[in-house]
């Protein structure tokens, strides 16, 4: 593990972020400040209960009266996975709304995810819109971030946020309702983990060490996003899941009993780069185990005890011989050897600060989406 070379190591006493999070604090308890965060400012102003609904049935009724007379009155990102999968049943069935269900196929979907999504889209009798990424150019950008040997590697998430984005402001299409949810992602990652969704840096990473032009790839700038969007095109970001109540569990059960759904080994394993840069380039080459802030989540709002998540972070998240059957599909599927794989996790590691970035101003964004109540997890 690259624990900070400067620090001790120490696991909060409370969940399991530990030091692998360089900038994390902890009081005279050994509670963590992902910890005293959520107590002090995300529980008291979560209500899961009929406060929630209230205000859900609200929102459910302007998103009704908006799309009135259009096919759809509002769009769903699908992936497959679990909150996404249980957010477009419960707004189909529980809300009686419409959604258009939204998928980008990024080249890396696992065929258990889409049978996921064609199982919902079949029994929810919804439309479906598939996006379907360009992938020479895919290729390119992933091979230049491997390359760059920072830890963000899911430029899949930018592709996958910015198709939607763009799609529902271009089709006029207002409310976006999003899985993501304080249940599952109460504790989010340190930014040095996961430091997506800047495109400078995207395309500072491309310049440096792709090979052929980006022309169709959806993007979508965090000013275009955060301003244009939001405030000149009036697109409303909801997350109706925190308005209900919602539990891994139980979304899972009612998933495998309405829609044959299926479940995967752990959370984002739906995607085989994902699986592999979650569970091996980030954990062997970092130290990052991106376990940690989703069990401390689940510690958090009383899904998961701590005993039980230090006992599965001792194991490895995915089986070695996957591990390596996935590593040699990922280098065939990029052009490259795996061997070639195999030097690029050993060459020295990078962060964002080693390319252009506009960090400030993301984290100026997000400053502001806490000061309005958007955001309220710890940031840093
Ligand atoms: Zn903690």
């Amino acid at each position: 593990m690259t624990i900070s070379k400067d620090r001790e190591y120490w696991v909060c006493a409370n969940c399991v972020m530990d030091t692998s999070d360089s900038l994390i604090q902890f009081d005279e308890r050994g509670f963590c400040d992902h910890c005293i965060n959520y107590y002090n400012n995300i529980l008291p102003s979560w209500y899961p209960d009929e406060q929630g609904a209230r205000e859900l049935a609200a929102i459910v009724e302007k998103i009704k009266q908006h799309g009135e007379y259009k096919s759809h009155d509002c769009i769903i990102g699908v992936s497959g996975g679990l909150d996404s999968s249980y957010l477009l049943y419960y707004a189909t069935e529980r809300l009686r709304l419409r959604p258009l269900a939204f998928f980008v196929d990024t080249g890396w979907t696992t065929s258990i995810a889409r049978e996921n999504v064609e199982g919902l889209i079949r029994s929810l009798k919804l439309d479906l819109h598939v996006e379907t990424v360009n992938w020479d150019e895919m290729k390119d950008l992933q091979l230049a971030h491997l390359r760059s040997q920072v830890p963000h590697q899911d430029v899949q998430d930018h592709m996958i946020f910015a198709a939607l984005y763009n799609y529902s402001v271009k089709h006029g299409i207002k409310y976006v309702l999003t899985g993501a949810n304080y249940s599952t992602e109460c504790v989010r990652e340190p930014i040095e983990w996961a430091y997506i969704n800047d495109l400078v840096q995207i395309r500072d990473i491309h310049r440096r060490f792709g090979s052929i032009p980006l022309k169709t790839l959806p993007v979508c700038s965090m000013f275009k996003y955060q301003l244009y969007y939001r405030y000149l095109r009036g697109m409303k970001v909801i997350k109706p899941l925190d308005l209900v109540p919602y539990t891994r569990e139980a979304a899972i059960s009612t998933l495998q009993d309405k829609f044959g759904w299926t479940p995967y080994g752990h959370k984002h394993y739906e995607n085989i780069f994902t699986r592999f840069y979650e569970g091996y380039w980030l954990i062997r080459k970092f130290g990052y185990d991106k376990r940690r802030p989703h069990f401390s989540s689940l510690i958090l709002t009383g899904q998961m005890t701590r005993e039980e998540a230090l006992g599965i972070l001792k194991r490895d998240p995915y089986d070695k011989e996957e591990a390596l059957s996935d590593m040699e599909h990922i280098a065939n599927k990029l052009g490259i050897s795996s061997g070639e794989l195999i030097g690029l996790m050993k060459d020295e590691n990078r962060t964002y600060r080693d390319y252009r970035n506009s960090a400030w101003m993301i984290k100026k964004a997000i400053e502001l989406a806490m000061l309005l109540g958007a955001e309220k997890r710890n940031f840093r």
